[in-house]
């Protein structure tokens, strides 16, 4: 028996653009049995948003099969057993992951800090977050991706903000998605194999590749998305990991695990 992690964005779709194969690939898996969890450093959306967002794609999987940034934050702070008072940097996806696991806002003395993407970040809201941490609030950072693809181009991520916050701290944060372990070995538990029985199958060698290597997964790096045809010796130079596999799509994946 094997089990996928796989990525979303770059890899299933692109934004609100399909990516071939995607769908095609999700009912293989389905129609085999193999179990897998779509799991994303994006910490804005709740599972049930995402599966939403994969309608359109004609990807159809329950929320359960989803896993985020933020879910995984919520796992960890949850086994630090380090309190249950949170300030929050981020939107709706963290909000909703942290209250459902019995963590409330506290603006006064917060144990923890959780931040993510947040679209609207200000000064005021980097001044509140350097003043907890510094206090001695626990800095947790949902995913350290620091550009993110969209419809116009490359925005700044949840990355980007944390790099002010611990500019003006002085405090690193313990980073829960790709390439953290963190996030892998929480994922590859809920799918109840091993590491050595899980693929993790992704479109950025820094992220979703270093990710399922540093955790002992086999890696499938597509060219659909942050990686492609042209830059792909680039990407995985500069990552210093290579990829067991090297797919165009997810259909080259397909041929080739069958053979
Ligand atoms: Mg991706």
């Amino acid at each position: 028996m094997k089990g996928f992690l796989i990525d979303l964005d770059g890899t299933l779709y692109r934004g609100h653009e399909p990516i071939p194969h995607a769908a095609a690939f999700i009912q293989w898996l389905q129609r085999h049995q193999m179990p897998f969890l779509l799991v994303t450093n994006n910490s804005s959306r709740t599972p049930e948003q995402v599966a939403e967002h994969l309608l359109a794609f004609g990807i159809e999987v329950p929320p359960a099969a989803i896993y985020t940034s933020s879910q995984a934050a919520a796992q960890y702070l949850t086994e630090q057993r380090g309190g249950n008072r949170v300030h929050i940097v981020g939107e709706a996806g963290l909000r909703i992951a942290l209250a459902a696991a019995g963590f409330a806002s506290d603006e006064t003395t917060p144990d923890y800090v959780v931040q993510g993407i947040d679209r609207s970040f200000s000064y005021e809201k980097l001044t509140e977050a350097v003043r907890h941490v510094k206090q001695g609030a626990t800095y947790v950072l949902t995913n350290p991706d620091r550009m993110l693809p969209s419809d116009g181009g490359l925005m700044p991520g949840a990355g980007s903000l944390a790099a002010a916050i611990t500019a003006a701290s002085g405090v690193e944060p313990v980073v829960i998605g790709k390439p953290s372990p963190i996030i892998m070995a929480y994922a590859t538990e809920r799918l109840g194999l091993p590491p050595a029985d899980v693929w993790v199958i992704g479109d950025n060698v820094h992220t979703d590749i270093r990710g399922g290597a540093v955790s002992g997964c086999r890696t499938a790096l597509v060219l659909t998305g942050v990686a492609t045809a042209d830059n792909v010796h680039e990407q995985v130079a500069s990552a210093g990991v290579t990829p067991d596999l090297i797919c165009s799509d997810l259909q080259h994946f397909m041929d080739q695990f069958k053979a």
